[in-house]
């Protein structure tokens, strides 16, 4: 039997990170992974028992206050314990084959960047690191000699059908979107809906932050700009499609006018599991496809007036430089407004758009230091928009 992969899970507690430790499970356990650091932030428990479960070597809360909670809890287990930024670095540090880049938020950057850096494979589900990093970060993992797997159900779609030898006559990619809670909403009902609301995804179950974003189309517009750095394609071959279903995850079309598909049920395990064993293909009990009772697969165009995010990531991608990077801090401020009742629904990209217009002159980064310079000024500027609406 071939040595186990050495796995790392950079926010094992979230919607993503549980979801890789069932694959895992479902793809031998510590048969075939062995896992060698596990990520969370609040919820220490969580983390404890699957660090313990998984055998892991280290286990790494992100929140300084969460250290003594999370030490208490695996005292005698022999797990080293860490917490904090540095933390992290350490986590992403240790040497491992793979890392599940599964943090929320611009957060998972910097650790993501040092797995990156020593070489690891990265299967990406965090695409703010492509999003706020673009190219630089494309070159840290060229740098390093690992692979990029996209984890993202539409990039991975994408991976899936995209044939690298054809590169000459690929002519687009089209993203499928679900449209999200509102889809059918007008602009004055999406005014008064609440974060609860907006969380209730009709097809996945996701995390808070992803969540919120279907429902204002904000994660698509920071998946047009993932698909554009994984796949170096230019802002006009990335076209987005609405497709309540969430059946086609994506497809990539040809100049001989063929368009290749990849389906699947809406459950994030198999873009996992395929990151986990590429070049192969792992065994899941996921839903199989019964295409006698999918009765139809509509399509239909997105409505940038009431999902003005998509019009934003067109904008970040014809302005280019850190646009993308501060359109993506302003949005993750805007969110937590959003939750916190701060600011309404419609608000989240009035602060965007008003942000990325202040900083329409960032320029291009020339390194990391100067996209985390962005990303924090963005971050102090959209904090400035939203009062200014309260006010
Ligand atoms: P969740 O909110 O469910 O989980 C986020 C993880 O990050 C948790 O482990 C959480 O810890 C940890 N975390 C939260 N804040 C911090 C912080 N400041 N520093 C370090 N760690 C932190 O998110 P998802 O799993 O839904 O999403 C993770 C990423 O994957 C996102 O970038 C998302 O866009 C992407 N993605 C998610 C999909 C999905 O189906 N969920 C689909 C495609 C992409 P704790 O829970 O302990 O507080």
């Amino acid at each position: 039997m071939a040595n186990p992969r050495r796995l790392s899970i950079l926010g094992s507690t979230g919607s993503i990170g549980t979801s890789t430790l069932d694959v895992v499970r479902q793809m031998g356990g510590r048969d075939a992974f062995e896992i060698v650091s596990l990520t969370g932030n609040g919820n220490v428990l969580l983390l404890a028992e699957q660090a313990k479960a998984a055998d892991a070597k280290l286990a790494v809360t992100a929140s300084e206050e969460h250290y003594s909670a999370l030490k208490e809890a695996l005292s005698g287990s022999g797990i080293a314990v860490a917490a904090g930024a540095s933390g992290l670095e350490e986590a992403a540090a240790r040497d491992s084959d793979l890392v599940m880049a599964a943090i929320v938020g611009t957060a998972g950057l910097a650790p993501t960047l040092t797995a990156a850096r020593r070489g690891a494979d990265i299967a990406l589900a965090n695409k703010e690191c492509l999003v706020t990093a673009g190219a630089l970060f494309v070159d840290a993992v060229k740098a390093g000699g690992g692979r990029l797997l996209p984890v993202d159900s539409e990039h991975n779609a994408i991976f899936q059908v995209l044939e690298e030898n054809q590169r000459h006559a690929l002519e687009r990619i089209i993203l499928t979107a679900s449209g999200g809670p509102f889809r059918t909403f007008t602009l004055d009902e999406m005014r008064h809906v609440t974060a609860e609301t907006a969380a209730r995804h009709p097809n996945w179950s996701m995390g808070m932050k992803i969540s919120v974003g279907s429902a204002t189309m904000f994660n698509k517009a920071l998946e047009m700009i993932e698909a554009k750095h994984l796949f170096d394609v230019s802002p006009e071959q990335i076209e987005v499609v609405v497709h309540p279903q969430s059946i086609i995850h994506s497809m990539v079309g040809y100049s001989d006018g063929s368009v290749l598909a990849q389906l699947g049920s809406p459950d994030m395990r198999t873009a996992i599991g395929h990151a986990l064993s590429f070049p192969k293909r792992a065994r899941l009990d996921v839903e199989r496809l019964d295409f006698t009772r999918l009765s139809r697969l509509d399509f239909e165009a997105p409505d940038e007036t009431r999902f003005p995010a998509l019009r934003l990531a067109r904008l970040a991608l014809t302005r280019g430089g850190l646009q993308s990077a501060v359109m993506n801090a302003a949005e993750e401020v805007a969110f937590k407004a959003f939750v916190d009742a701060r600011i309404g629904f419609l608000d989240m990209a009035r602060v965007a758009e008003a942000v990325m217009e202040e900083m329409r002159d960032a320029g291009k980064a020339r390194d990391m230091n100067e996209v985390f310079a962005a990303d924090a000024e963005a971050r102090a500027r959209a904090a400035e928009v939203i009062e200014g609406f309260s006010a």
